[in-house]
């Protein structure tokens, strides 16, 4: 039997990158899938399609991550079109740089409604479902922990703001037999951060490997944090960054 098998997971942000490859690793492993999308609907039929022709089930939705409505009602959709939800997958992100000097206070607002209140939006509307043994998992960065050059303050900002989100819904979920982590990674050749981008050739001077991560790199972390393996790892922080903060 798949490790997933009989689960449900909700991807947001699934149409590309990391999360793209998340939904099709976890579909892999038995799941069910529901992923999210901005504004890429047919990249988002492709990762469905992609996932139907192994045989597996999934469904996507429209959902701005900017509004806390839009994520409700994915969560709802999820559930009424695949029946239950297990597994929560916060994936959909934004990376805004710019020096301080030049930051607006509407890109702190969007920075900070896409990559949190977003997640806390998510995670509150899935509780109802999330029985025990259910898995929350975020995607976080390893900058949150480490900014190794400028531009980077709310980006790093947010993602370090989810390190104690986790950390406090760990301790409010433990009880019910629901683990909380997050995933954090390095540089990840995707349409947010490609390997062949300005900023690559400094990114790969901080790393201890010499390349780029893949996405399906990532979401072997995650397919790991979804399964039955990880049930005594909760509020943990993973760094999967090719060495990059060492
Ligand atoms: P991409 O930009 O390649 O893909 C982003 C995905 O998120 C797309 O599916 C996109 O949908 C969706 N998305 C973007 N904005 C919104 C929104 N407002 N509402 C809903 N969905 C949205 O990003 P990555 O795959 O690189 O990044 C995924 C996550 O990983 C992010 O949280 C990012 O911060 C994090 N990360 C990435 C790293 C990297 O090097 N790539 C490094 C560290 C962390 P659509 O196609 O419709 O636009």
């Amino acid at each position: 039997m798949k490790q997933l098998e009989s689960k449900t997971v909700l991807i947001t942000g699934g149409s590309r990158g990391i999360g793209a490859a998340i939904a099709q690793r976890l579909a892999r492993e038995g799941a069910q899938v529901a992923l999210t999308y901005k504004a890429s609907p047919e990249k988002a039929a492709e990762v469905v399609k992609a996932i139907e022709e192994q045989n597996g089930k999934a469904t996507a939705i429209q959902a701005d991550n900017a509004d806390p409505q839009a994520i409700v009602n994915a969560v709802e959709t999820t559930v009424k079109e695949l029946g239950r939800l297990d597994i929560l997958v916060n994936n959909a992100g934004i990376g805004v740089y710019k020096d301080i000097n030049a930051f607006t206070v509407e890109d702190f607002d969007a920075i900070v409604a896409v990559n949190i209140r977003a997640v806390f939006m998510a995670v509150k509307a899935a509780l109802p479902y999330l029985k025990r043994g259910s898995r929350i998992i975020t995607i976080g960065s390893c900058q949150a922990d480490r900014m190794p050059g400028p531009g980077g303050a709310l980006y790093a900002m947010s993602k370090s703001a989810l390190t104690g989100f986790t950390k406090g819904i760990a301790r409010d979920l433990g009880p019910k037999g629901i683990t909380a982590n997050l995933v954090h990674p390095g540089p990840v050749d995707t349409d947010m951060n490609p390997a062949n981008g300005p900023a690559a050739d400094f990114q790969r001077s901080l790393m201890a490997l010499d390349a780029f991560g893949t996405g399906d790199e990532i979401a072997s972390l995650v397919a790991y944090l979804a399964g039955p393996e990880s049930s005594y790892i909760t509020g943990a922080g993973f760094l999967i960054d090719g060495g990059t903060n060492i």
